[in-house]
């Protein structure tokens, strides 16, 4: 992040804009939105400009730039002029004083940059590139500007009247968090959002006064899928948003977290193969814990929970002591992967079946009915595999199946670092020995995994 993203309070502060053409106008008209007093300095000013300096309070100074008008203590200086030497003025000496100063459509000679925005006031967003890709920022803009109706304006407005008297009403801060949330989610946000101020100002009113908040705790156990943030569920997507503390581990990846409600605590519970960071039995008491406290407390797990995930253990717990819990299923590995690998994991001609298959070596040995799998028009997804791989191709061969077998080791899958490495039951091991693989990993055997080098799509 190149440029920290602040909301500058410009009320009655005095303000300089150098030049008087349109650009000049049209950013006075956005500070004079803001409150500010503004000053204008350029031989020629245009009208409107004039007009709106005097109803804000300000000078102009029909004249070049000159470098003592900055010792004025402007907080903040706009340049907005087509002379590049007078920018470039500006801005060196604007920045030798620490004056935070912007020279329009010149990032290079800026301290502060302005953003692309949707104004709901007091609801602003703001949105920026940085100054690098400005058409993609107003785009953003536009996508957001139909996401938000203009009413969130008037919501907003509301919220802010009955401010004061909530923070009275509810001195604990979570307590407080909680009933806006209620409010800014349910009925009052869709009477305010239909048009219906006045309702939704009486229902607000009625709310504060009976003051009920609902303080109990509740777990959500989320699946978040194989990495990509993109095939996150929708409804994932909002329990991440409204728990107040997160249980996650090694699965769940960088780009997911960043998805997760910036305030909520993060409680790291990975597990390295063979080195249990935390006991299963200590995340399903902490689960407990947390909810009994009256928290939200999301438990994400890599893609879905109730497939090779201990999720049905985590609530088990929660189930006995009474504790609500919700389970939101996830895109598992062997779909994420195959899809992304270009693998079809069942087709009318090659497989007619597919099983999902615990690779963990427990004490250096699997214990499997191999014979079960070796049955041709099925497809086996191996989990936990990597370890397990030479074993698994052995016994499968030493089981009848095909040594020609095609067999897919899917790296990382769906994520940016994806690999897929092929071969067939008698060579997959060779080939990916030879490589430096990273986990996780997912085995995939069957004669679908051939479409592979015709299906693949997914470029990284
Ligand atoms: N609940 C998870 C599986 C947990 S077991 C799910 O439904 O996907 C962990 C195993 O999942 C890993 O050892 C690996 O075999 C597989 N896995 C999970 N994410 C993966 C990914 N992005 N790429 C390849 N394999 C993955």
């Amino acid at each position: 992040m190149e440029y920290f993203p602040l909301f500058f309070k410009l009320t009655d502060q005095p303000v300089l804009v150098v030049g008087g053409g349109e650009i000049a106008t049209r950013k006075a008209r956005l500070l004079a939105r803001a409150g500010a007093v503004i000053d204008v300095v350029a031989p020629q000013v245009d009208a409107e400009l004039q007009t709106l300096v005097s109803a804000q309070g300000g000078q102009v100074f029909l004249h070049e730039f000159v470098e003592t008008l900055v010792e004025r203590r402007y907080v903040l200086v706009v340049s907005a002029t087509d002379d590049t030497e007078t920018n470039q003025q500006v801005s060196e000496l604007c920045q030798r004083l620490r004056v935070p100063v912007n020279v329009v459509d010149s990032p290079d000679l800026c301290s502060v940059i302005t953003p692309a925005i949707v104004d709901r006031s007091p609801l602003v967003v703001a949105v920026s590139s940085g100054g690098e890709a400005p058409v993609l920022a107003r785009r953003v803009k536009t996508l957001i500007e139909t996401l938000l109706p203009s009413a969130y304006g008037q919501l907003a407005q509301l919220a802010s009247r009955f401010r004061d008297r909530v923070k009275a009403r509810f001195t604990d801060m979570e307590l407080r968090r909680r009933f806006w949330e209620a409010t800014l989610n349910g009925e009052v946000a869709e009477k305010a959002l239909a048009g219906n101020l006045d309702d939704a100002e009486h229902l607000l009113e009625t709310k504060l006064r009976e003051g009920d908040v609902d303080t109990s705790g509740e777990v959500y156990l989320v699946g978040a899928g194989p990495g990509d943030p993109d095939l996150l569920t929708f409804k994932a997507l909002r329990l991440m948003q409204k728990a107040e503390v997160v249980l996650y581990d090694r699965l769940v990846t960088e780009p997911i977290m960043d998805l997760v409600r910036k305030d909520a605590e993060r409680i790291y519970v990975g597990k390295q193969r063979a080195d249990h960071a935390v006991p299963q039995q200590t995340i399903n008491t902490m689960l407990l814990e947390l909810a009994q406290q009256g928290k939200r407390v999301l438990r994400l797990k890599g893609g879905d929970p109730f497939i090779f995930g201990r999720g049905a253990e985590e609530i088990e717990l929660l189930a006995e002591h009474g504790i609500p819990f919700q389970v939101v299923p996830g895109i598992t590995a062997a779909s994420g992967c195959a899809s992304y690998a270009g693998i079809p994991l069942t087709h009318r001609d090659h497989s007619q079946s597919v099983r999902f298959i615990t690779g963990h070596v427990k004490d250096g040995v699997l214990d499997f009915r191999w014979g079960e799998f070796v049955e041709d028009s099925q497809t086996l997804v191996f989990y936990m595999g990597l370890t397990g791989l030479p074993q698994i191709c052995a016994q499968l061969i030493a089981h009848g199946k095909s040594p020609d077998t095609p067999a897919a080791l899917i790296e990382r899958g769906t994520q940016p670092q994806q690999r897929v490495h092929t071969g067939t039951l008698a060579t997959l091991e060779t080939i990916v020995a030879q490589e430096s693989v990273t986990p996780p990993t997912l085995l995939v055997i069957g004669g679908v995994v051939a479409l592979q080098s015709r299906l693949s799509w997914f470029k990284t």
